[in-house]
């Protein structure tokens, strides 16, 4: 199917902008996703025509507000597929959703001596929360190995897994490299000896459709801003069976039931998790961005950055001295690489100069580039608005910038 990507854009305001006097180059996608007017309109009908705090109030505009916060959260079930709407918990985001897990998995259910396993290529916000856990309970995090071209080592996975397994944690894609990791593999394995799955689909869910339910995963997190939603808001979705016996994560708000001094009783799923007033703004407009998801199709989205990415990988290969970090055979949407010995950030900060947007450093996942002896690299990433114009731009910067360094 084809698709007029110059329309697209057109939803994008931000886009159509000059950057150190050169049209903008934005490939920092997998940072954060720009925001289609649809979106922004959205947003700012929240605060001229119904802003009003939500779930308490018995007046119109709370009601009117309530119901848009609600259906928000049918979309988000209905777009990962989750059985019921009150699997999904809303969230700041990623982190925030990854967080509350580790602490109210861990206060439920874990103990000294436990494992949960992660793997190399994870972004800080999955590994950092579960070493917290290493210091408050005492549990012992495990990490998959991956290969130079960025796989998980699926054999040494394997051996990972014991009855002292209590959680997996992995990404669905990795940030850094675009590997799109063998999750429902993942989670076969695990649900063999009845191990919980936890996905981080921040890199995934603005790619490839998720079904929760098929990959039967356990919970499923993700971030609106990646998603060409607002940020701030994202989604922890969790099976019934465990939400309801895990512990709450913060106190106050709607989370409650009763509150007495004598004791508190709290409020059932999916509102147990959502304290304090909730961001019923951008949830409105995660809502929205689904809807323009939706109406591009995923799978649209999905093959036309793929052959952005093709393409991307082949110029840049013909670039000398250009190496890819990050060759697994099933990648998406991102592209990290290394010019001889310039320092990302050095490439970084010329490629601004001529108004293209990426991404240097460590990307968050610092064990990473350990693992592959390097500062960071330079990324670009993809999304349904960018263009083989821009891919040329960026080939042609990266080819200046090294020809200036040598
Ligand atoms: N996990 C992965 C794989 C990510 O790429 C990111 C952000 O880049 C995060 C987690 C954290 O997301 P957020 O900052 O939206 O919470």
């Amino acid at each position: 199917m084809s698709i007029d990507i110059q329309k697209i854009r057109n939803d994008f305001p931000i886009l159509n902008q000059t950057i150190h006097g050169k049209p903008l180059v934005y490939l920092d996608n997998a940072a954060t996703t720009q925001t289609p007017q649809q979106v922004i309109d959205a947003i700012s009908d929240v605060y001229t025509k119904y802003n009003s705090n939500i779930h308490r109030g018995v007046h119109h505009l709370s009601n009117v507000c309530t119901e848009a916060h609600e259906q928000s959260r049918i979309k988000v079930q209905q777009f990962i597929n989750a059985k019921h709407s009150h699997e999904v918990i809303f969230t700041r985001g990623t982190t925030e959703a990854i967080n509350l897990l580790s602490f109210s998995f861990g206060e439920t259910f874990l103990k000294a001596g436990d494992e949960v396993i992660v793997s190399n290529l994870e972004h800080h916000s999955n590994i950092v929360p579960w070493q917290l856990l290493e210091t408050r309970l005492g549990i012992k995090l495990r990490v998959i190995p991956i290969t130079d071209e960025g796989e998980l080592e699926m054999d040494e996975f394997k051996k990972l897994l014991s009855d002292k397994t209590k959680l997996v944690a992995v990404a669905h894609v990795s940030n850094a490299l675009g590997t799109i990791n063998p999750i429902k593999e993942i989670i076969d394995l695990c649900h063999a000896q009845n191990t919980p799955v936890m996905i981080d689909g921040a890199q995934a869910i603005q790619h490839i459709k998720v079904d929760v339910q098929e990959l039967d995963c356990d919970f499923y997190v993700f971030s609106g801003h990646k998603l060409y939603g607002p940020t701030g808001i994202g989604a922890l979705y969790g099976k019934e069976e465990w939400l309801n016996k895990m512990h709450p994560y913060q106190g106050g708000g709607e989370m409650i039931q009763t509150v007495s001094f004598e004791g508190t009783t709290f409020n059932e799923l999916p509102f147990k998790f959502e304290a304090g007033t909730p961001d019923y703004n951008g949830a409105v407009g995660l809502g929205v961005a689904i809807d323009y998801v939706n109406e591009i199709g995923l799978e649209t989205i999905a093959n036309y950055e793929h052959e952005l990415l093709e393409y991307a990988t082949e110029k840049l290969l013909t670039i000398p001295g250009l190496k890819i970090y990050g060759t697994a055979k099933n990648k998406c949407s991102v592209v990290s690489f290394l010019v001889n010995d310039i320092h990302p950030y050095d490439m970084g900060m010329m490629l601004d100069k001529m108004g293209i947007a990426v991404r240097t450093g460590h990307h968050c996942a610092q064990p990473l580039m350990q693992r592959y002896n390097i500062p960071g690299t330079v990324r670009a990433s993809f999304a349904i608005y960018n263009t083989r114009e821009e891919v040329d731009q960026l080939v042609e910067g990266v080819t200046r910038i090294a020809q200036i360094f040598a």
